[in-house]
């Protein structure tokens, strides 16, 4: 990309940025008349998850095109210049205090909302939150003749509830897949069954709150949103989590969920606020520890399967995949082909320039490898220097070309090792290839057949193929 459209690709940003702060500003505005219950300002919280989530905006410019969309949104409404400045600095500062706070969490950890990083998070919002109620009451008081206590607290409560319950959403919102192909119907649906119990549940608690109503409302949905958090990613979690605060303060603000108390009076809207704002914290907080558990359980998985030189599967991972493979009805029939392969003369190579340049080669094999078979096909390291490969629904002529590509693919220069003494080192292998003998042959026999054959190979003088 030239100069020129890198410049204009950042405009694009910022522009966006500003024109996104400004919706956001307006969303809040446009929401302030439904009564002091119901304020909540989207723009702080959305603003620190884009920053968070996207560090290279937070620049200069980032921040002028923060304030330009903050600005224009008040003078838009009709407030006076000297209030929208002020405003606007109120609400970059709570911005910035979390952002410093949460500079020492890396983009892995906040991406993922990983538990090790949420008590740092949450103390960067309790102390913006308060930084925007004591400057934002300050302002109000001064420049309007506010309360400033009263103003505080509606300030600095609204900033808080905003901030836990966006900013998970913005965090771990999915980015925008590349690929335009769209799941079918069937699959969405497979996908989204085991989330109705969830959904369920948290209707029910919705339905109880507006039947029942007084101050127990606030905690209803606990129980169904700690199940949307074990059900749920942290996404659908999170969004869950604030259709629950809008649904709970706007209830309330309408008079739909009935309140024993004067709803009306400061100390009785903080106490709500910070009813709502606890009750969101702990769905988000059980569904990060599920999100962490699912990618340790992922993790640990991927290791109990893998060799850890080369990547691919294990020999006890191939054997039950090679298995089941050969065991499923769509591979009845049609021939699978087995391969396998042995590296010649390895110990050699080992002997020769030591077992780096060993695990090397290894690792170069089996990458290769890899990469001469198609994606449905197996492959396993199932001994030191040897491999095998399962190939569903072959012929002769099928297994020759997928074997002459394999011994190209590793003889051919790529695979000379970055070691000064092996500069020139080639490598081969020997193949073994026997094909599937009708429904009663096993994986066992065409292993055996396979290792026959691979020494078969071995005798007539290495770097070839032979079949049984
Ligand atoms: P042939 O052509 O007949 O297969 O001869 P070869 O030397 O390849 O076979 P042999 O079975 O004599 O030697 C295999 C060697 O592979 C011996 C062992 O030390 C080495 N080996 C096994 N696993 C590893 C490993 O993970 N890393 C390295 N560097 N060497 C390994
Ligand atoms: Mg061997
Ligand atoms: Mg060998």
């Amino acid at each position: 990309m030239s100069t020129r459209s890198v410049e204009q690709a950042h405009l694009r940003h910022y522009g966006l940025l500003a024109l996104f702060v400004l919706l956001l500003s307006l969303i809040g505005i446009y929401w302030r008349p439904l009564g002091q219950l119901s304020t909540l300002w989207p723009a702080n919280a959305v603003l620190l998850g884009v920053f968070l989530r996207l560090p290279q905006l937070v620049s200069a410019p980032g921040w002028i095109a923060a304030a330009a969309g903050l600005i224009l949104a008040d003078l838009l409404t009709g407030s006076p210049l000297l209030l929208a400045t002020s405003l606007t600095a109120v609400n970059l500062l709570s911005v910035f205090v979390a952002l410093r706070i949460c500079s020492s969490l890396t983009a892995t950890q906040l991406s993922e909302m990983r538990p090790d990083a949420l008590p740092r998070l949450f103390l960067a919002m309790l102390t913006a939150s308060a930084a925007a109620g004591v400057s934002g009451g300050l302002v109000t008081a001064r420049l309007l003749g506010a309360d400033p206590w009263d103003a505080g607290v509606i300030w600095g409560t609204s900033e808080l509830l905003a901030y836990i319950i966006l900013v998970p959403c913005v965090l771990s919102a999915p980015r925008p897949r590349t690929s335009s192909a769209r799941d079918s119907l069937p699959v969405v649906a497979r996908r989204l069954a085991p989330k109705l119990i969830p959904a369920a549940s948290l209707l029910a608690a919705f339905l109880a709150g507006l039947f029942i109503g007084g101050p127990g409302v606030i905690a209803f949905p606990v129980s169904a949103l700690l199940v949307c958090a074990l059900s749920c990613n942290l996404f659908q979690t999170s969004l869950l989590t604030l259709a629950f605060s809008l649904w709970t303060l706007l209830g309330i603000a309408f008079g739909n969920i009935a309140m024993p108390f004067d709803t009306g009076s400061t100390i009785e809207l903080l106490s709500l606020r910070l009813g709502v704002a606890s009750t969101a914290l702990a769905p988000i907080v059980v569904a990060s520890v599920m999100a962490a558990r699912e990618r340790n359980l992922a993790l640990m998985r991927h290791l109990a399967e893998h060799d850890p030189l080369t990547g691919l599967l294990n020999r006890r991972t191939f054997h039950q995949r090679a298995q089941a493979l050969l065991a499923a009805d769509d591979t009845r029939g049609a021939p699978a082909a087995i391969l396998m392969v042995d590296v010649d003369n390895f110990k050699l190579i080992n002997d020769t320039y030591g077992h780096a340049v060993g695990d090397a080669v290894l690792s170069r094999v089996a990458r290769k490898l890899r990469e001469s078979l198609r994606s449905t096909d197996l492959c396993g390291r199932v001994g030191g220097e040897e491999f095998a490969a399962l190939i569903p629904h072959s012929t002769p002529a099928q297994i020759e070309s997928v074997t002459r590509r394999i011994h190209e693919a590793i003889r051919s220069e790529q695979l000379r090792v970055s070691d000064p003494h092996a500069d020139h080192l080639r490598v081969s292998v020997s193949i073994g290839a026997t094909l599937s003998q009708g429904e009663s042959d096993d994986l066992r026999s065409m292993l055996h057949r396979a290792d026959l054959a691979m020494y078969a190979a071995k005798q007539a003088g290495r770097d070839q193929t032979r079949m049984l």
